[in-house]
């Protein structure tokens, strides 16, 4: 069942139209990354589904019912900002319990949700701690917590790792995930990292200059990318500027533009079977080690393309004649940016 249904959501600030004719819906329970460049768009969106903008024009429905005039506190929604301090003279009890005591809530019921919630979240024993005894990524837990503790419909997450140092932001990334798996609330997140999107969201929208480029699960999205700029933005890839002129792919007009991701391309050694029968030869130009690969920049006659090749082959070097054969690539048409195929 759709949870949110948005359609053509429009919101200028001045001239500018910080989000442009948006339409989508989204399912009950489902994790999305809103994700995209900085200045796109993306908070403007998150603001407005929270009530705390109002769109130019467009609607918003939850469960199918408008919710374009209602304010904030009845859209059911639960908030964690990057920068949305906890309150610093409150302990983690006080603060996880601070939404239900501004509901009124009984005592013991209080006591109760707060108790589950602290287990959940992984902090038990630091019920009584101020924000400053917390490091970083308890903090964001604690928020997490407060956030849900009044039980909302819809979760709000506007960046809410980019304060945090890489190796806690990626513990915390597969925390989020099993705790909205188990506590089945809809949840959109905002992140201009790709890798987080890609890693934690059921299904990711790109959005780009105030436009919904595409949406779909992460992996919808990097293998049938519907423009350029969601093929540049998720994952490597090589633009190629004329993919007439690419030697063994006789295919697109001339001036099509297209992608090319490096797992589709193949680096030949001199040697190797596959090197005489490699459609086209390239210049080894740089090399990066990858951690679990090498990345090959490599020099055709008509482009600069990037690849991997396995730790277990032979090694490449930088000068090195090397084959090429392209598999698969991403064909746009060049002055409407429409994938042609
Ligand atoms: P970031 O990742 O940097 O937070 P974003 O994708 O969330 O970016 P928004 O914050 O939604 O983007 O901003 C979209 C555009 O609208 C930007 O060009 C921004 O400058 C503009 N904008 C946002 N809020 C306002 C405002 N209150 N007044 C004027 N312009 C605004």
């Amino acid at each position: 069942m759709n949870h949110i249904t948005v359609n053509r959501l429009t919101r200028h600030f001045g001239r500018q139209a910080a989000v442009d004719d948006v339409s989508f819906q989204i399912e009950s329970g489902k994790l999305i990354g809103l994700l995209g460049p900085s200045g796109g768009g993306k908070t403007t969106i998150l603001r407005m589904l929270a009530g705390l903008e109002q769109p130019d024009s467009g609607e918003i429905r939850f469960h199918g019912r408008r919710v374009n005039e209602a304010p904030p506190q009845e859209r059911g929604i639960g908030f964690v900002f990057q920068n949305y301090a906890l309150f610093k003279h409150m302990s983690v009890y006080d603060n996880i319990a601070f939404g239900l005591t501004l509901r009124k809530k009984a005592r013991k019921e209080i006591a109760a949700r707060v108790e589950e919630l602290i287990e959940l979240t992984g902090l038990s024993g630091l019920g009584k701690r101020l924000p400053h005894q917390l490091s970083g990524g308890q903090r964001q837990r604690v928020a997490f917590a407060r956030a849900i503790a009044p039980e909302p419909q819809l979760l709000l997450l506007d960046e809410p790792f980019a304060a945090i140092d890489a190796k806690v932001r990626k513990e915390l990334r597969t925390w989020l995930k099993e705790m909205i798996d188990r506590v089945k609330i809809t949840t959109i997140f905002v992140t201009h990292d790709q890798e987080e999107a890609v890693e934690v969201a059921d299904e990711i929208m790109v959005i780009n200059q105030g436009k919904l480029e595409q949406k779909g699960t992460p992996w919808e999205i990097y293998k049938e990318p519907q423009s350029p700029f969601v093929a540049a933005f998720i994952g490597e890839s090589s633009v190629v500027d004329d993919v007439s002129r690419l030697k063994g792919f006789e295919m697109g007009a001339p001036g099509s533009k297209g992608m090319i991701r490096p797992e589709f391309i193949d680096i030949t050694k001199e040697g190797e079977p596959a090197y005489s029968s490699a459609a086209d030869r390239g210049l080894v130009r740089s090399l990066y080690f990858r951690g679990t690969s090498w990345q090959v920049e490599v020099e055709t006659g008509s482009h600069r393309l990037l690849a991997y090749r396995s730790l277990e082959q032979p090694a490449v070097a930088v000068g090195e004649e090397v084959g090429v054969l392209i598999h698969r690539i991403y064909v746009f048409d060049g002055e409407t940016g429409a994938m042609l195929e």
